[in-house]
């Protein structure tokens, strides 16, 4: 997909607005424009990747570095002890909407398991 008509890279690239609560050279953090949680951020890597089943080797340290700002914004917001929730939707059956891979952070509330 093109970077223009890609809503996330969109984002990225300050074209669209959003609530941004981080950047650095690799990704961008925002909240959900229809948060789940008091806390509802997702994780985007500034380069396009569609989905989960297209990541290569070369992202490797990418997703390592969306993992680990994940658990820096929870223990920021003070979710760290309490626990939080991390997910990549892969496609229709995990109702992912937005094809350009994304790490939902959810957290503030108790969470159910398994997820709907
Ligand atoms: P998915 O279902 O693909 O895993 O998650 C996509 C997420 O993006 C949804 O939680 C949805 O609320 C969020 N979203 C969709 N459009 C926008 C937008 O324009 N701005 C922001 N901040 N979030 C969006
Ligand atoms: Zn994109």
């Amino acid at each position: 997909m093109a970077a223009d008509s890609c809503l996330f890279c969109r984002i990225v690239a300050g074209e669209i607005p959003a609530n941004k609560v981080y950047e650095d050279d690799q990704l961008v953090a925002f909240n959900d424009i229809n948060p789940q949680a008091p806390m509802h951020v997702l994780v985007v890597p500034r380069t396009h990747v569609a989905t989960v089943n297209d990541l290569a080797p070369e992202h490797d340290a990418l997703v390592g570095a969306m993992m680990r700002r994940a658990a820096a914004i929870a223990a920021e917001r003070g979710f760290a002890a309490g626990g939080y929730r991390t997910v990549f939707n892969c496609n229709s059956d995990a109702g992912q909407t937005v094809f350009h891979i994304h790490l939902h952070v959810i957290g503030g509330r108790r969470l159910g398991w398994p997820p709907g």
